[in-house]
C-alpha cells in the first residue's frame, strides 16, 4: 500500500471514497424486482473489492464528473466544473 497520498477522493452518500478504488458506475438505477429491496432507485457504485457504495442519480453524477477530470477525459467537452 501507497500509505496516504494525494488520493482524489469523492463523497458517496456518507462514505468518502478514492476514485482509484471504483471499478464502474451504474447507468441505470438498480432494479432487481425484490419488493423488500432497500436499494431501487440508487445507484450503485462499485469498487474493487467485493463491495459496493449505493447513491442517488445527483450521487452519482458527481462521481462521473471526478472519475472524468481525474481519468482526463480526452474528449474534453468544456467540462461546466471548469
Ligand atoms: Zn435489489
Amino acid at each position: 500500500m501507497a500509505g496516504r497520498m494525494d488520493s482524489p477522493l469523492i463523497l458517496v452518500d456518507d462514505k468518502h471514497v478514492p476514485l482509484y478504488r471504483i471499478v464502474w458506475v451504474a447507468d441505470l438505477p438498480h432494479w432487481c424486482g425484490d419488493k423488500d429491496c432497500e436499494r431501487e432507485g440508487e445507484y450503485e457504485i462499485r469498487l474493487d473489492v467485493e463491495e459496493s457504495v449505493w447513491t442517488s442519480l445527483r450521487g452519482r453524477d458527481d462521481v462521473l464528473a471526478s472519475l472524468k477530470k481525474w481519468c482526463g477525459d480526452p474528449e474534453d467537452d468544456n467540462d461546466p466544473l471548469f
